[in-house]
């Protein structure tokens, strides 16, 4: 009986809610099922994502309680997601050293667990911390109360055997509870695309904020070098941001999208490279053939423009800024357009780079082999000075405009 009840509520369900109106947020509606009994068991759950993060929200008919989820106990709630063709992911919320964490595969995930009612536990996560891929994709919760010494589902599979719906209803105990209680709800991780950035603060900069965070930028790309730049940042994990020569934006418009579907940022370096230190109606004009190109090229508007040559001028600055743009300079700089060896480009970004840093260097214009070579040096040596690379936009502390794509 109680499984002709389950099975109504999947297809009153199969409605999507559509309360979340904003674009940049997807999917959250609560599916909700008729309580089972026993502990831990959950009545309700959602799957969403805003921006970049995952929202998992959980909802059962009792307290949570750290006891329940004590990792140690062997207790857990795991949200199940197939995707494709790959091994399905399970990402847990159990209760550890004193924390809320979210786990996969043996290792803890970056995120944030909220508790807003003692019944409920919300988390949000970014897909790639939790080795998802952008994409379809099937889930279910599964819920163990920790020390919880009910029947097994194995027995429990015995004890019932010769009903139909046994291998459906067997998972389900006083121990052991599944949202849905049969198959699973139908989900989808969105590319979170970035359309933009939102400038504030000084209109022209050399450095960011005095901490631990730093930027590395690369100037005059797109080039042949770009793809090598990218990989060896995906090798670091850390981010960079490009800014680009505006006519070589056209006919590269797969790489400039690759930059930032890597995490990377771009910025504006004019269309040319002409030296437009004295400002005018020129410079403004460069500055917008170049977010134009950059634009049709991804969709994305920059809000960052570094002077060609480090040439400005409070005319430039303004210019830049009323197209939405801050002017970057920059606080440590190797010269490595003069290709003075790795070694030398290494030191020196090394030596000069504080706090809130912005590191300048070249990915086009020239031979760029030894800035790629001094690139993966530079990273670990000011990483283990304590060092976190971020975008100039992180960095400065601005926001992105993003929107959920399929
Ligand atoms: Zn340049």
């Amino acid at each position: 009986m109680r499984l002709i009840v389950a099975a109504a509520c999947a297809a009153l369900f199969l409605v999507p809610a559509s309360a979340a109106g904003a674009a940049t947020t997807k999917g959250g509606g609560e599916h909700v099922v008729a309580p089972e009994g026993g502990s831990l068991d959950l009545v309700g759950v959602s799957f969403g994502q805003h921006l970049r993060q995952l929202q998992l929200s959980l909802r059962s008919d009792q307290a949570i309680t750290p006891q329940l989820l004590s990792d140690t106990g062997g207790g857990r709630i795991c949200a199940v997601l197939s995707q494709s063709s790959r091994a399905p992911r399970s990402i847990c919320v159990v209760r550890r050293d004193g924390d809320w964490q979210i786990r996969s595969r043996g290792k803890r995930v970056a995120g944030k667990v909220t508790q807003p009612r003692t019944r409920e536990l919300s988390l949000s996560f970014e897909a790639g911390d939790a080795g998802l891929k952008t994409g379809a994709a099937n889930w279910y919760v599964e819920s163990q109360a920790a020390g919880c010494t009910d029947v097994q589902p194995s027995q429990a599979k015995i004890t019932w055997s010769g009903a139909a719906i046994v291998s459906a209803s067997a998972v389900s105990n006083a121990c052991q509870h599944r949202v849905p209680r049969i198959g699973s709800y139908s989900g989808r991780v969105w590319q979170a695309k970035v359309t933009g950035c939102q400038r504030r603060g000084a209109a022209q900069v050399s450095r960011g904020p005095s901490g631990k965070r730093i930027a590395l930028t690369y100037d005059d790309g797109p080039s042949p070098y770009t793809p090598g730049f990218l990989r060896e940042l995906d090798k670091l994990g850390v981010p960079a941001t490009f800014f680009m020569i505006g006519q070589q934006v056209p006919g590269n418009a797969a790489l400039v999208r690759r930059v930032l579907s890597s995490g990377s940022m771009i910025g504006n370096h004019s269309w040319n490279h002409a030296d437009l230190g004295r400002g005018g109606p020129g410079a403004s004009s460069q500055l917008r053939s170049t977010n134009a190109a950059i634009k049709s090229a991804t969709g994305f508007t920059p809000c960052l423009f570094r002077p060609p040559y480090g040439s400005t001028g409070a005319n430039l600055v303004s210019r830049s800024r009323a197209q939405g743009m801050t002017s970057v300079l920059w606080s440590a700089d190797p010269l490595d357009w003069r290709t003075p060896g790795t070694g030398s480009i290494v030191s020196t970004v090394v030596s000069q780079t504080r706090g809130g840093g912005i590191i300048l260097s070249h990915d086009g214009g020239g031979i760029r082999s030894q800035t790629l070579a001094a690139m993966p040096q530079i990273v670990k040596r000011l990483k283990a000075r304590g060092y976190r690379f971020v975008t100039l936009t992180d960095l400065l502390g601005y926001s992105e405009k993003i929107s959920l794509v399929k």
